[in-house]
């Protein structure tokens, strides 16, 4: 999954992502990228979250919309962002094997991003940050 999500100058948050899906899915198979709240979550009150990794993991934890609802609560992008993975981890033993990571941003222009698994990527670029690359495994 490719997602993205950016706070603009006048304080709006977006987002878009997009999938190529699974290797030997089955033939039909929606994975979390085109569900709203799954792979992509956006909310201009509170911050925006996006995901990678095992798509039904995503899904059954509405992944996306998880992280920005305990961005909501008061937690920091990185600090939701270990936490949905560490339920997911919690909740479904045998899917620690597995990739899983999310990437969030809030109103303030803090990032943070965790995976359960090393070599989720990702790149900051904002007026301090130009184009750094992190790897979410080990930026904590
Ligand atoms: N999240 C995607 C899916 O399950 C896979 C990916 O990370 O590209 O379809």
């Amino acid at each position: 999954t490719i997602g993205m999500i950016a706070l603009d100058a006048n304080g709006k948050l977006s987002g878009a992502c997009t999938t190529s899906g699974m290797a030997f899915k089955m033939h039909g198979r929606v994975g979390d990228s085109p569900i709203i709240g799954a792979g992509l979550y956006v909310d201009n009150e509170v911050g925006a979250a996006c995901s990678t990794g095992l798509g039904e993991a995503v899904i059954r934890t509405v992944g996306s919309h998880l992280v920005v609802e305990l961005m909501r609560q008061g937690m920091s992008p990185q600090k939701a962002c270990v936490t949905a993975v560490e339920r997911i981890k919690k909740k479904y033993p045998g899917y620690d094997k597995i990739q899983v990571g999310f990437l969030a941003l809030n109103k303030k222009g803090e990032y943070g991003a965790y995976a359960i698994q090393k070599g989720f990527n990702y790149a900051v670029y904002s007026n301090s940050v130009q184009n750094k690359l992190f790897d979410a495994k080990s930026s904590m």
